[in-house]
C-alpha cells in the first residue's frame, strides 16, 4: 500500500472514532508524519501507534494527537503554547490550525531536529525553545491556549496556570499516578477553573528541569536518574473510546 493510501485509512481511522474537526483532519492530512519519525519506522509512520524518537521518548499515536488537537478547541485567531516538543509532530499540526505555536522542549537534541524540520515544512509561525516546560513562557504569556504533551500530577504546573488567558483552555494528561492518567480539559474562568476529565491515556512522564546533557557537565538538579531504566512503555495506551464523552456528538 502507498504511502499516500495509508495515510487516507489513518484519517479514516481517526474519524470513524470521534476525530471530526475538518480544521484537525487536514491538518493531520497536510503534515507528512514521515517526516517526524526516525528512518527506521518511515513504514510504520500512517499506522496508528507511537513510535519511538530517542531518548526514551516518543511521538504520540495519531489518534492521541487527533483527539487532544480536537479538545483545544483551536482557530487562527489564538495563540497556543506545548509542553513537550519531542519530535516536533504535535506542534506542526497545532502550526496549521492555531495563528502562532510556541513549544518547549526539556532535551536539546530532540528540540534542535524539531526546529530542522519546522525549518524544512516551512512552518514559519513555530517558536521553539530549550527549557523547562513546567515554567512556561512568561514573556510570550498569556496563551489561549495550552496543550501539555506529557503527564503527571494530580494538578496543571502552577505557572502555566497563571499563563493561561482569561477565558483559555488548557488540555494536559493528569492523574496520580502514571499509569492512570486521563486527558483533561481546563477552563479558565473569571472566577475560577472549570475541569473536565476527557478520557484514560498513557503518557511518557512531565519531568521537572532541563534534561542532563552527557558533556556539558550540567545534569538536572536532582532529576538526573528519574529517566533511565524508568520508562515507560514506547506506546501511548489507546483510548478506550466507551470513555470518550465529550467528544461524541
Ligand atoms: N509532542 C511530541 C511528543 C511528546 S513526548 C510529539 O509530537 O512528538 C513528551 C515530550 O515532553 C518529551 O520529548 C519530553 O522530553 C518532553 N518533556 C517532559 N517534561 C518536560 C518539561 N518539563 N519541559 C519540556 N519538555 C518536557
Amino acid at each position: 500500500m502507498s504511502s499516500a493510501a495509508r495515510k487516507i485509512r489513518l484519517l479514516m481511522l481517526l474519524r470513524r472514532n470521534g476525530v471530526n474537526s475538518t480544521d484537525v483532519l487536514r491538518a493531520m492530512e497536510l503534515i507528512p508524519r514521515e517526516v517526524f519519525v526516525p528512518p527506521t519506522f518511515h513504514d510504520q509512520a500512517y499506522e496508528d501507534t507511537a513510535l519511538p524518537i530517542g531518548h526514551g521518548q516518543t511521538i504520540s499515536q495519531p489518534m492521541v494527537v487527533g483527539l487532544m488537537t480536537q479538545a483545544l478547541q483551536l482557530t487562527d485567531r489564538l495563540k497556543v503554547l506545548e509542553i513537550g516538543t519531542g519530535s516536533g509532530y504535535q506542534a506542526a499540526v497545532l502550526a496549521k490550525i492555531a495563528r502562532r505555536v510556541y513549544t518547549i522542549e526539556r532535551h536539546r537534541p530532540l528540540l534542535a531536529e524539531a526546529e530542522g524540520r519546522f525549518q524544512a515544512l516551512r512552518l514559519h509561525n513555530i517558536t521553539a525553545r530549550h527549557g523547562d516546560g513546567m515554567r512556561g513562557w512568561p514573556q510570550a504569556a498569556p496563551f489561549e491556549r495550552i496543550l501539555v504533551t506529557a503527564g503527571g500530577g494530580m494538578d496543571p504546573p502552577p505557572d502555566l496556570m497563571d499563563q493561561l488567558a482569561v477565558g483559555g483552555i488548557m488540555v494536559i494528561p493528569l492523574g496520580a499516578d502514571r499509569r492512570s492518567l486521563h486527558v483533561v480539559r481546563l477552563r479558565k474562568t473569571e472566577t475560577g477553573v472549570e475541569r473536565e476529565q476527557l478520557w484514560p491515556v498513557r503518557f511518557v512522564p512531565l519531568l521537572p528541569e532541563v534534561a542532563a546533557e552527557p558533556g556539558r557537565g550540567r545534569a538536572a538538579s536532582g532529576q538526573g536518574g528519574m529517566e533511565q531504566g524508568d520508562v515507560p512503555p514506547p506506546a501511548l495506551i489507546p483510548p478506550d473510546f466507551s470513555d470518550v464523552i465529550h467528544q461524541r456528538a
